[in-house]
């Protein structure tokens, strides 16, 4: 079926690991604990980075957004885990919780992650590694991964029974790598893998199975291979426990080498990049951001005023993404008016950490950014320009004003540092400028977790989302890949990319 491959002797083939909210501290105990072999060959042998920075907000959309096209939300646009799509005046719900996509209709829920997030909320000016790759004709292939725009075409397979249920709403074809296999939805080829409707503690197996097939058949030369149930794993359980589940997707990363005769064996054709596209933190109280902002008339999910509330007009929509939150003003004309309004409340709300805005200019342009803590004060920020007095580790000057403890700031040598909110400056500023983001962003206290439109939370368990350190920094690790010159002295998840494409002479 497959062309022959377009072979560059000494680059070979590469894989993509994502390890879902994999977390430096639990990789290292796995490693520790015997329980993650393959990783650790890889620490061993590689490149080990313990603190590379996610996306703001922290959560899965957003980040898999920068993995696959190297930048940040201001050019990708995908803002959160949900958001409100101001041209189509509703919300959108990539699946917080099965609970939240009920509140929306399972169909809707469905059809925005399958097709919407893809086709029509990634911008189409920001090419996946999958398109560039595709069109340089190296053989790309994915397993099931919220992003795989790519130039290949796929039907929905007709014979399975998540698309026998849903054939109302699956039945369009989507562009894909040359190799896709997507839950029980597409299959570029028979394989023989099951994918158990896609739910979780299967997912792996599946993406496992597949990949170990397209290693035996030689289908790649590029495989994005996701592992997510570490993330639903640990939102359960807790960050501690994903020694397990560390554990588990290294079993499956065994199976896909072993597919090529063993470690030795795959290492010496394949580079790996094994990934986490953020970390998780333990939740133990949550805020309910609806019912706090409520006397503000808060759109609910059925297009009518949240439940309890119903006397009063909507005027804003409430975003939870997990540990951060988006709020956005429904009338164009109150819109400072009402941000000031949503600013004022927020501040005051228990385990509210941070509240962000944006400053616009007599022409609508984003002017300043505000950081505002509620304990620490409120640092004003644009980037570089005539003032830019200060630069942060990776290299970007900007012009801050006020409060530098807001952020835990300090300056060093004409350096900013904010070890406990890491690349805070650029995170804030691509969340705020994003067309999709909302007018008051809201990141929480560690401990704390906004409840989704399904009233669920983590409690107990771990989640992530939000600007602090400890859900920001994943474990990154570099096996016969190419390091750039010189090194970011500080690594984030949007520097993936371009490693992926120089590894292929595309950088
Ligand atoms: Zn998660």
């Amino acid at each position: 079926m497959s062309s022959s491959p377009p072979h560059r002797p000494g680059t070979g083939k590469l894989v993509l690991c994502v390890i879902d909210a994999m977390a430096p501290e639990m990789l290292e105990r796995a490693i520790d604990a015997g329980v993650a072999p393959v990783l650790e060959r890889l620490v061993r042998d590689g490149r080990y980075i313990p603190d590379c920075v996610a996306a703001f907000p922290s959560v899965t959309p957003v980040c898999a957004a920068s993995i696959v096209t190297g930048v940040s939300q201001d050019r990708h646009e995908i803002p959160g885990m949900n958001w409100f799509h101001r041209e189509e005046h509703r919300y959108v719900e990539y699946g917080s919780s099965f609970r939240a996509a009920q509140r929306f209709g399972i169909a809707r829920q469905l059809t925005d992650t399958v097709y919407n997030m893809n086709r029509a909320h990634l911008s189409s000016q920001t090419p996946t590694v999958f398109e560039t790759l595709d069109d340089a004709d190296v053989r790309t292939a994915g397993t099931t991964y919220l992003m795989y725009r790519g130039r290949h075409r796929h039907e929905p397979q007709r014979d399975t029974a998540l698309t026998r249920v849903a054939s109302a709403l699956i039945r369009h074809p989507v562009m894909g790598p040359r190799e896709l296999f997507y839950a029980d939805i597409f299959a570029s080829r028979r394989t023989g893998c099951r994918s158990g409707l896609g739910m979780p503690g299967v997912r792996d197996k599946h993406s496992g199975c597949v990949s170990a097939y397209m290693v035996e058949h030689d289908l790649f030369d590029f495989l994005l291979l996701s592992l997510p149930d570490n993330d639903w794993y640990s939102h359960k359980r807790g960050p501690d426990a994903q020694v397990h589940s560390i554990g588990q997707a290294d079993l499956q990363l065994a199976r896909v080498m072993n597919a090529a005769g063993g470690i030795d064996e795959f290492l010496d054709e394949h580079a790996v990049i094994a990934m986490a596209d953020h970390s998780q933190a333990p939740v133990t109280d949550t805020i309910a951001l609806q019912d706090e902002l409520a006397e503000l008339g808060v759109l609910g999910p059925a297009r009518t005023a949240q439940d309890g509330a119903a006397a009063l007009e909507p005027r804003i929509a409430v975003c939870p993404s997990q540990r951060a939150a988006m709020v956005y003003a429904l009338h164009e004309a109150e819109r400072d008016a009402m941000r000031a309004s949503v600013v004022a409340l927020a501040l005051a709300i228990d385990g509210v950490d941070l509240v962000l805005w944006l400053e616009r200019d007599a022409h609508d342009a984003p002017r300043e950014a505000v950081i505002s803590s509620p304990a620490r004060g409120e640092l004003r920020f644009s980037p570089g320009g005539v003032g830019g007095n200060i630069r942060d580790p990776r290299g970007i000057s900007w012009s801050i004003d006020g409060a530098l403890a807001a952020i835990d700031g300090s300056i060093r040598g004409g350096l900013l540092l904010t070890p406990s909110y890491p690349d805070a400056l650029a995170r804030a500023w691509a969340a705020l400028t994003c067309p999709n983001s909302g007018e008051v962003l809201l990141s929480a206290a560690p401990g704390y977790e906004f409840i989704d439109w399904g009233r669920q939370a983590h409690v107990g368990g771990g989640s992530h989302g939000s600007l602090h350190a400890s859900d920001s920094l994943g474990a990154l690790v570099l096996s016969g890949v190419e390091l750039p010159e010189p090194e970011p002295a500080l690594w984030a998840i949007r520097d993936v990319a371009p490693l992926v494409l120089g590894h292929f002479g595309l950088g």
